[in-house]
């Protein structure tokens, strides 16, 4: 069925039960359906909308554990790291199962500084990438244009992190939703689930508008930054929430043109990430500029001041991004917890699951949460490593 078409007239469940119903079809809960399906559970998602609607549908698709780590996240930077090595694998096999691309390439990232108070920065950053045996070396100016030439002859160094990655978000979204399908998963788009069906202290299945239902052993809620909201929250021990906005922007390189920069640049403001032509040269080359961090509720509406912030910060130290057309500005949501950690996990009745809360590295650690959560429907116990990211961690706050 076309896509607009399955939208007009969602189908219904094949099933009366399933071993997993799954809400929302970002790129955490198709990758959890995935690979659920591949071991052998019937698997059923719902999406409200269509896939890749929420933040993932928006996000740049870095998988930079080295660059986006912070002091005090430790425990978040060990899961990242954990993440990124699992991607090269998850793409290859994506990618071979369904002849579709997924935009990977380890490329690696570079931080630059703009000005004095940014080397301050970058260099305090270096320092703690340091001690934490982290692979970042420190590259003076000439160095760095050496690397990347079209770098502006301001800029005061850089920080060169050979272990970041990139993907291209959509492009993952479309080849999970063949993989899902062909491991014999079913997904039901423009289908909101309403609430959870419990019994006994157990969850039981979800109800869908358009009186859908479907019975399930095992629910896992992945709704992004709807994930505490109307139905799937209430009794159910949702963990806390904020949704956190971020504006980007999407540019194409002019036909004869080569890109700003072929890794992935940041800066204390602005990150641009390069994605491939696809057999049209440099033409094909898109640019991606991101992202704000906004604390605004439910508002993804495009701003002036965010679309004026991200080119000023992109071209001061990458002036050949002015000569590059603007393609569109789009902002989505991050989903994210009191400590800016995912939540994943049991919690709540028995069999409802948790994968949420994932911030800014909800992509980074799509492969890794399935892999987690896979291990939980199989009934094993909480993985080590998961103690720290309990949907549970935020008891005071959570919402009931
Ligand atoms: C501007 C920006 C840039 C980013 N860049 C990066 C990056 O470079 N690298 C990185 O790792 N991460 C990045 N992120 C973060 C990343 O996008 C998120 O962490 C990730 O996409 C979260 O995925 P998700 O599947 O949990 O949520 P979402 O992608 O939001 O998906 C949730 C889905 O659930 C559906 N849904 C909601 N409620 C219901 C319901 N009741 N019933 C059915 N369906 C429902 C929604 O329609 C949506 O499709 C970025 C985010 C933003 C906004």
């Amino acid at each position: 069925m076309p896509a607009e078409a399955e939208h007009i007239h969602p189908p219904a469940p094949t099933r009366s039960a399933y071993d997993l119903v799954v809400i929302g079809a970002g790129v955490i809960g198709l990758s959890c359906a995935w690979r659920a399906a591949q071991a052998g559970l019937s698997v059923l998602v719902f999406e409200r909308d269509a896939p890749g609607a929420g933040a993932t549908g928006v996000a740049a698709g870095m998988l930079a554990p080295i660059t986006e780590a912070d002091f005090g996240e430790e425990a978040l930077l060990e899961l990242n790291l954990r993440g990124r090595g699992l991607w090269g694998g998850f793409a290859a096999e994506l990618e071979e199962l369904t002849g579709m691309a997924s935009g990977y390439a380890d490329g690696g990232a570079l931080v630059v500084a703009a000005d004095r108070d940014d080397r301050e920065e970058l260099h305090r950053l270096h320092d703690f990438q340091r001690r934490l045996g982290l692979d970042a070396t420190w590259l003076t100016t000439r160095e760095c244009r050496a690397l990347e030439p079209g770098l502006a002859p301001r800029v005061g160094g850089a920080i060169l992190a050979p272990q970041d990655g990139q993907v291209n978000p959509r492009a993952v979204v479309r080849a999970l939703t063949a993989a899902l399908r062909s491991a014999g998963g079913e997904l039901i788009c423009a289908a909101e689930v309403t609430s959870l069906e419990t019994a006994g202290g157990r969850v039981t299945g979800v109800r869908a508008d358009g009186d859908r239902s479907a019975a399930a052993s095992a629910v896992l809620v992945a709704a992004g930054a709807w994930s505490n909201g109307g139905g799937l929250a209430s009794g159910c021990g949702a963990p806390a929430l904020r949704p956190v906005k971020g504006q980007l922007l999407e540019l194409r390189v002019r036909r004869g043109h080569l890109p700003p920069a072929e890794r992935l640049i940041r800066t204390p403001r602005c990150y641009i990430v390069t994605r491939g032509g696809s057999g049209e040269g440099a033409a094909g080359h898109r640019v991606v500029i991101g992202a704000t961090m906004e604390e605004q509720g439910f508002d993804t509406s495009v701003t002036a001041e965010g679309v004026f912030g991200l080119l000023e910060a992109a071209r001061e130290v990458l002036p050949e991004v002015g000569e590059l057309e603007l393609l569109s500005a789009r902002a989505g949501l991050r989903p994210s917890t009191p400590d800016n950690a995912p939540a994943i996990g049991r919690g709540g009745p028995d069999g409802l699951l948790w994968a949420t809360g994932h911030h800014r590295n909800g992509v980074l650690l799509a492969p890794l949460t399935a892999r987690l959560i896979v291990d939980l429907l199989r009934g094993g116990p909480t993985p080590p490593e998961l103690h720290a990211f309990d949907p549970d961690r935020f008891d005071s706050l959570r919402v009931v």
